[in-house]
């Protein structure tokens, strides 16, 4: 077996049984990719659009393509025919361009709203605030060609882990107090937290990860 695809093995023998493994490949050639498709994982995030699209072209049809990063709302439509879940949907306005791109596509595109954990303003998301509002907005019904599916947070790049537990605890006790309100919206599937990355996912699903990030772990550091 390919040492990508041993790592992959390693970690995914790890994961309990409801947790989903998201394999980050930015920036890694469609190479690699495939050896840890041929080994039976087809879950792949992506960062860029543009990489994105160029390895969906080349890759298998059926790899379900998640995408995790910062999305401008005038790229969506690059990604709208094939993406399976995003992650980074970080305000109403993404949303909804979102839910017009997959109408064009006559389709249903899973979300997840990023909501901003760290202490870095440098990550993106949105506050608890912005989250309401969405909740309360009389547009969010309208949008029928979205499924938002849960919540996605990074937390703090630091080596101090009882910083980033409490980060992964509070996107925890967000999800918590929202979901019922999403699912009487009529999101019966918001039931996902996408949180934890290579160097705090054993933290990450011990405070109620559903789905974890992993890039350099399986693919080697990328820089
Ligand atoms: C790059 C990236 C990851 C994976 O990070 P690693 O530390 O390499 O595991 C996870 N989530 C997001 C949003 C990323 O940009």
């Amino acid at each position: 077996m390919s040492e990508v695809a041993e790592n992959t093995r390693k970690i995914l023998n790890q994961l309990p049984e409801n947790v989903t493994l998201v394999a980050v490949s930015k920036l890694k050639p469609a190479t690699l990719l495939k050896e840890v498709y041929d080994s039976g994982h087809k879950i792949f995030g992506e960062n860029y659009v543009q990489e994105m699209v160029e390895k969906a072209e080349i890759l298998p049809k059926d790899i379900a393509w998640n995408f995790i990063g910062h999305l401008q709302s005038n790229k969506v439509k690059y990604i709208a025919p094939f993406v399976s879940l995003i992650h980074s949907v970080d305000s109403f306005k993404l949303l909804k361009e979102i839910n017009k791109q997959a109408l064009k596509n006559q389709r249903i595109i899973p979300c997840l709203l990023q909501i901003h954990i760290a202490q870095e303003d440098t990550k993106t998301g949105m506050n608890e605030e912005e989250l309401s509002e969405i909740l309360k907005s009389n547009e969010l019904k309208d949008l029928k060609n979205i499924d938002l599916r849960g919540l996605m947070g990074m937390s703090t790049f630091t080596d101090d882990m009882s910083v980033v537990r409490a980060e992964f605890k509070s996107l925890k006790n967000i999800f918590e107090k929202h979901k019922i309100e999403f699912q009487k919206a009529g999101f019966e599937h918001f039931t996902e937290i996408s949180m934890g990355m290579s160097g705090d996912w054993k933290i990450a699903i011990e405070e109620g990860s559903t789905m974890v990030r992993i890039g350099s772990s399986i693919f080697g550091s990328r820089g």
